[in-house]
């Protein structure tokens, strides 16, 4: 079997470079170790339509990183445009900021049947296709009419809206019907996949059995696959990470006071405005709490082209600052507020060090940092975690303090809860949720997706 998978861009892979996004934490260990070829943007682009794509190709364990240049006039519109000005805010349920023009939605086409004819030179008879999240949603199509007959499966990172809500993005109808030339879809939750489901049935009015859409193209298995982390990698990271001398440094800093930490790349769906709002709430409601504890704030910056973005970034400092001017002291500050990126053996003691993780996004498919998060605790003093009921952990991490993100008083009663809970509780709550963590690891993740593509033509038979 050589499986190919492909994604926007290709992880970097120099061990000590930060990477950001769940997706690059999840699949360098499966290139790694199962020998695939992982396809993607190298992050430049090329003008002239070329014939033959330039790719830079990189070994890394048993397989290797194909890193494409993308073509010069389509890049924009595919990715600050359609994917992330269209696409983005819809999957998260923000149809109030889709923006994308007629160019978008072609750039985003052209991208995708750039990219299929960039994989021909990668695939044999024995290969497999797996195709990493919205920002390809038309490649499996582009692949057949280049005459691939593999099975091709697409796993969806993100959430997926109610019907009503993909219905606000252009073009929905074609590039729906489109991604239905995929074998199989994966996606986060139940809900995701039965959103996925309800807009075939209803909106394009196809058959759709056990699971199964049935297309022009043949057969789709929609399926859930909650994707997990290696609990015992961030564990023994977090472990040597104390001794790290940003990590001391800034456990010297606290002089005792206890910590909560947001780490989060600035997204609108991240829910960062009302988690900052939650804690000035706090300190106001319960000014003992001033001094008492601190606030961490990681925002990663992230999509800074796009105007909602910028605008975001403008917000959240102004309203950082506000906070730490009311509630602020000349020997306290009550947030640390960081634009930038950390390596993951930096984060893991980060995460060790403080008493509280807030996870509060609007909306996420999954939301890894919630799961680092606990996997990172000392296991005989673990912290407490804070986590919205709209992030895909959260039917995971039941054991968490499930919060509604738009509560703002609520938020902030969990928070001072979660900063003043007993010992014998947060064991009992980390124990629950490491115990699902060991059991649905980011290496069970891939291989049950693996083992459902391989399945996927399998079964297929004539259509009835
Ligand atoms: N991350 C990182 N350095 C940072 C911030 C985040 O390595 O400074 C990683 C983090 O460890 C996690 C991922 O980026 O694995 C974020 O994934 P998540 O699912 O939480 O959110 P996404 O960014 O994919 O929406």
């Amino acid at each position: 079997m050589n499986l190919v998978i492909v994604s926007n861009r290709v992880a970097r892979a120099k061990p000590n470079e930060p990477i950001t996004g769940g997706l690059a934490a999840a699949l360098l260990p499966v290139v790694e170790k199962s020998g695939a070829i992982w396809v993607g943007s190298s992050g430049r682009v090329r003008d002239g339509n070329q014939k033959e794509p330039f790719a830079e190709i990189e070994a890394l364990g048993t397989g290797a990183l194909a890193m494409l240049d993308l073509p010069a006039a389509h890049y924009g519109g595919y990715y600050e445009g359609f994917a992330n000005s269209a696409l983005w805010p819809a999957l998260h349920s923000r149809a109030d900021l889709i923006r994308a023009s007629e160019e978008d939605y072609a750039s985003y086409r052209e991208v995708n049947a750039f990219m299929a004819r960039a994989l021909l030179r990668f695939q044999n008879p024995d290969s497999m296709f797996w195709v990493q999240d919205y920002h390809f949603l038309a490649l499996a199509a582009e692949l057949r009419d280049l005459g691939i007959t593999q099975p091709i499966g697409l796993f969806m990172h993100t959430p997926w809206p109610a019907r009503a809500v993909i219905a606000g993005v252009p073009h929905h109808r074609a590039l729906i019907e489109a991604m239905l030339a995929y074998d199989l879809v994966g996606f986060q939750t139940d809900e995701d996949c039965e959103n996925f489901l309800s807009y075939a049935e209803a909106d394009l009015e196809l058959v759709v059995h056990n699971g199964v859409v049935i297309s022009q193209h043949g057969r789709t298995r929609a399926e859930v696959f909650p994707i997990g982390i290696d609990p015992q990698k961030f564990a023994q990271l977090a472990a040597k990470a104390v001794t790290h001398p940003d990590v001391s440094r800034l456990r010297r800093s606290l002089n005792g006071e206890a910590l909560a930490i947001g780490v989060d790349r600035l997204d609108y769906s991240k829910g960062l405005v009302n988690r900052i709002k939650a804690f000035d709430r706090m300190w106001t409601l319960q000014p003992q709490l001033k001094r008492a504890a601190s606030l961490l704030q990681i925002a990663t910056p992230s999509r800074g082209a796009i105007e909602a973005y910028g605008n975001l970034q403008s917000e959240l400092a102004r309203l950082v600052s506000d906070v730490n001017g009311i509630h602020g002291e000349a020997d306290w500050t009550p947030i640390r507020y960081l634009n930038k990126g950390f390596g993951q053996a930096v984060l893991a003691g980060l995460y060790r060090t403080a008493q509280v993780g807030v996870v509060t996004p609007l909306q996420d498919g999954m939301n890894l940092v919630a799961k680092e998060y606990v996997a990172a605790q000392n296991p005989e003093n673990p912290g407490v975690l804070v986590l919205s009921k709209y992030a895909g952990a959260a039917n995971e991490l039941d054991a968490a303090l499930l919060v509604n993100p738009h509560d703002i008083d609520s938020m902030a009663r969990a928070i001072a809860t979660a900063l003043s809970m007993p010992l014998p509780e947060r064991r009992m709550r980390w124990e629950a949720m490491m115990t699902r963590l060991r059991n649905h690891t980011i290496q069970q993740w891939s291989a049950d997706f693996i083992d459902a593509l391989q399945e996927s033509q399998v079964d297929a038979g004539p259509l009835g």
